[in-house]
């Protein structure tokens, strides 16, 4: 359960990390090997999903669970958690220049088509202030966005079987985040809505947990946990990069916005225990080779 306790603390969060100056590629961006026939954002993406989904398998096989029916099986047997805790959420109105963002994420074409957007609300409180924005979404459910205090920047949950994404404005505010970094900030927690990984990464930390109360020697225990953990760590690397690359659905703005963000979060955020996602240097060098991939694409049509 401490893996558990230890990870509902943190969310899935737009992570700020200790930034060791490691150079080493997460994923493998080397464009030679690219189809000509399919644009670079969409590679990018598929060398992105692609690496998630292989940490996923690996981890899923140590766990036990060997197909991909079988991981669809526990799925369905599992009910979402709620790993929304109203006692460190700090209710607060949202700016009108962060709903601004939102809508301008929401309606980005990329954006409507992937969460398969129906509509778009905003809730006022009693004294006509901003309480949360809505998408009702055909792909995803309904997506709730507030105001709140964080830890971090912007972490996706769940809570009553909705997605919920906290944004913490005072944080986006004193680093002084532009409206292209405050959208791609938005855009990735929105891609970790859009491959359910806040539920998929609690199924995986369940299934531990239910192997774990198996086994009963300390040692076995043990020498399975450290297993699992490195697994693990690698499945969250893969999710921060998917949900880096294809929350920025292509656009070069937020590409650019999300480069920027990390290179600000690097000198100025240092969180306590924090999850094994890349540090932004090396969020820095790959959205880097994304952007002027794509950009010379671009430039050449
Ligand atoms: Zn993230």
């Amino acid at each position: 359960m401490k893996i558990l306790k230890h990870f509902w603390g943190l969310g899935l969060l737009f992570v700020a990390t200790i930034a060791i100056a490691k150079s080493k590629e997460i994923i493998n961006l080397n464009f030679k090997g690219k189809n000509p026939k399919i644009n670079r954002y969409k590679w990018s993406s598929q060398q992105a999903k692609s690496y998630a989904h292989k940490q996923k398998e690996a981890i899923s096989t140590l766990l036990g669970v060997k197909k991909a029916e079988n991981w669809e099986n526990l799925r369905l047997r599992t009910e979402r958690p709620d790993c929304f805790d109203p006692a460190w959420y700090k209710e607060r109105p949202m700016p009108k220049n962060l709903k601004e963002r939102i809508y301008s994420v929401l309606n980005y074409p990329k954006v409507k088509e992937c969460l398969q957007i129906e509509s778009i609300d905003t809730k006022y409180d009693k004294k006509g202030k901003i309480k949360k924005v809505i998408a009702r979404t055909t792909h995803c459910g309904t997506i709730e966005f507030r105001a709140s205090y964080l830890k971090n920047f912007g972490s996706a949950l769940i809570n009553e079987n909705i997605h919920l994404i906290l944004l913490d404005i005072d944080k986006i505010k004193k680093i002084g985040a532009s409206k292209y970094e405050i959208e791609a900030l938005i855009g990735h927690e929105l891609a970790h809505i859009l491959f359910d990984d806040l539920f998929n990464t609690y199924l995986l930390l369940s299934r531990h947990d239910q192997i774990i109360n198996k086994y009963i020697d300390t040692k076995t225990k043990q020498k399975f946990s450290k297993c699992f953990e490195d697994y693990f760590d690698n499945y969250i690397a893969g999710c921060e990069v998917r949900a880096d690359i294809v929350g920025t659905f292509g656009n070069l703005k937020w590409i650019r916005g999300l480069i920027k963000f990390c290179k600000k979060i690097e000198n100025h955020f240092i969180f306590d225990n924090p999850p094994k996602a890349p540090t932004p240097v090396q969020r820095i060098i790959y959205m880097e080779k994304v952007y002027k991939q794509i950009k010379k694409e671009k430039t050449q049509s």
